[in-house]
């Protein structure tokens, strides 16, 4: 029997993970190290496909804001996400592991196409799956895609990983008696106003009653540690 409690999971990282102290692109310890837990995992059994957004490099919106059009901009948050994934495959590489990026947008030169089945069948057979540029569409970002890719492949959770411990009552940095939720319902984020995930991401879960747990992955082994049915941030499900 397995002893994990999550056999398939999809695990979206902020570009922003990657850069570590930089205030700009990617810091090749801190994807080594990330690489590092997904590899912990996938060792252990889990079927593991990701995402990571692009905020390390470009957002559309923020180039928008700085006068470019914002569907080029927001390609360029695309291919921003691409090249992110390509260095996550680099470096699970290089730590054994089998990867394989899956980009929504045609660029199969340096990645696969995104094509359902193939993505299943690399998961059925232990390999990484690193879906880039998100739904492949200007005005959505990367959890929409996390989301949505999730769904598509039939993971049991979409991990998010972000720089606070889980989901609070109001914002911790602000505020010292914000409270952390150790578990929620779609329907308590809505009524409280709770920022999860972006709209439109946060719907397809919330239709797709596809759990969602918000955490930190900061520490070393947390995510293995979840994968083996600990209880570390907060879970939102139905
Ligand atoms: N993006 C997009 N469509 C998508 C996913 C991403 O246009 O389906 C663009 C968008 O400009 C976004 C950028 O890619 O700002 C980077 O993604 P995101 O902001 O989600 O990255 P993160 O904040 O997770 O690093």
């Amino acid at each position: 029997m397995s002893q994990l409690a999550y056999r398939r999971v999809l695990l979206k990282l902020s570009g922003e993970a990657l850069m570590g102290d930089e205030d700009y692109g990617i810091d090749p310890k801190v994807i080594g190290r990330l690489a590092q837990e997904v590899m912990e995992a996938r060792e252990a059994g889990a079927e593991i496909a990701l995402v990571i957004g692009g905020g390390n490099i470009f957002r559309g919106a923020g180039l928008a804001a700085g006068g470019m059009d914002r569907v080029t901009g927001d390609q360029m948050g695309m291919l921003a996400t691409v090249i992110n994934a390509l260095a996550m495959q680099d470096a699970l590489e290089k730590l054994g592991g089998k990867a394989r990026v899956m980009s929504a947008i045609k660029i199969n030169d340096v990645c696969e196409d995104y094509i359902r089945r193939r993505a299943i069948r690399h998961l059925e057979k232990g390999r990484l799956v690193i879906f880039a540029a998100g739904v492949g569409a200007p005005f959505f970002t990367t959890d929409s895609g996390a989301a949505l890719r999730a769904v598509e492949i039939g993971a049991d959770l979409l991990l998010k990983a972000t720089k606070v411990d889980g989901v609070y009552d109001k914002d911790p940095k602000k505020h010292a008696d914000a409270v952390r939720y150790d578990q929620l319902t779609y329907d308590e984020v809505i009524a409280r106003d709770l920022q999860v995930m972006d709209t439109a991401a946060f719907a397809l879960c919330r239709d797709s009653d596809l759990p969602l747990r918000i955490f930190d992955m900061s520490q070393p082994g947390v995510l293995l540690r979840i994968l083996r049915g600990e209880k570390i941030g907060t879970l939102v499900q139905g």
